[in-house]
Formats: C-alpha cells, structure tokens, sequence
C-alpha cells in the first residue's frame, strides 16, 4: 500500500474550500468554521503570516457593501516564501481536507519508480505512452462496481506488462 502524500499544489481547494464558512471570529488568529459538506465546526487557527490578510477580508465582508464571493477557499494564500499556494490553516484545516485523496493508486515500474497515478474511480494521469495505451485498452472499461475485485484484476493486468500496482491507505 502507498502512503498518501500531499504535495499541497492547492488544485483541490478551489472546491473543498467553497464548502468551508466562517462561523465566528474569536480574535485575529482563530476562527470557528464550518465545513458544510459534513457539517462540521471546526477551530481554525492561521498562521500568523496570513493572519492580518485573512482578518482584513473576514472584516470587509461583514461590512457593506459586502466584497465580492470568494471563487476558492478563503484560506488558500500565496506563499509568501514561494511561488505556490499553501494553506493557511494547514495545521487545523477541517476534516474532509485531511481525509482527502487525489489519487487512489500509484503504478510503479519494475524499479519502484512512480510513473503513474490514477484519479477518480479509473482515470489515468501518466506521461509513459505504453502506460496510457495500455490502461484505455484493457483497463478502463473494466467495472468497478467490486472495489477488491477491480484492484485484483488491474493489478494482475499490469504485472503482466511490467508495472506495480500499489493502492493507496
Ligand atoms: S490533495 Fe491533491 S489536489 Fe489537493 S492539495 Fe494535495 S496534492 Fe493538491
Ligand atoms: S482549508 Fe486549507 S486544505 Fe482545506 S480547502 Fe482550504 S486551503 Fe485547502
């Protein structure tokens, strides 16, 4: 089994992040939030980088004429240290954040190597042509109504051709 690992690219967010509101202030640092997908509050505590941009938004918006809407999560930030994005709750971000995968299955080639990843119930994202041939030929169509059954049989397909399955946890 592969162990999950989030690079923290910030491509989720844009949808996970819009189900996330903000209930209450506590001071400029802690919010209560709520996670409307499994209605959930939650304690946010940012970091205190973020914390006068994401004070000074949460006060306009409650202040009319009211902003526009956020088209993201309100806690996805530019990383002021890089180029990237980053999470300013990260350390309490809710539950259906944590618990999210990208990815359900890694493939790997004969030296371990990760040359591939599938997303959703069986969609491929690789950059190896064989992989990609293989996988639209004889892995995509098959059902996946028996999670335990489809990963046998892909696993199988795919050692036969030289690759490792390995599922994520
Ligand atoms: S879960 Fe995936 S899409 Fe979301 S931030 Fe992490 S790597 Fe990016
Ligand atoms: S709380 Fe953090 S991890 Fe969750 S959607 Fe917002 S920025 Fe992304």
């Amino acid at each position: 089994m592969a162990v999950f690992e989030c690079d923290r690219c910030g491509r989720c967010c844009g949808s996970l992040g819009l189900h996330i509101t903000l209930e209450r202030q506590l001071n400029d640092r802690d919010y209560y939030c709520r996670s409307v997908i499994d209605n959930t509050i939650f304690y946010a505590h940012v970091d205190p980088e973020y914390r006068e941009e994401i004070a000074d938004e949460f006060e306009t918006e409650n202040t009319p004429p009211h902003g526009p809407e956020k088209k993201t999560c309100r806690f996805l930030r530019k990383d002021h240290g890089g180029k990237g994005m980053v999470c300013a709750i990260y350390a309490t971000r809710p539950k259906v954040c944590r618990d999210f995968r990208c990815y359900r299955m890694l493939i790997r080639t004969r030296e371990g190597a990760t040359c591939g990843r599938v997303i959703g119930k069986n969609t491929i994202r690789t950059e190896d042509a064989a992989l990609e041939k293989l996988w639209n030929g004889q892995v995509a169509a098959i059902p996946y109504g028996d999670p335990a059954a489809w990963v046998k049989n892909v696993t199988g397909i795919l050692a036969e051709h030289g690759y490792r399955a390995d599922p994520v946890e």
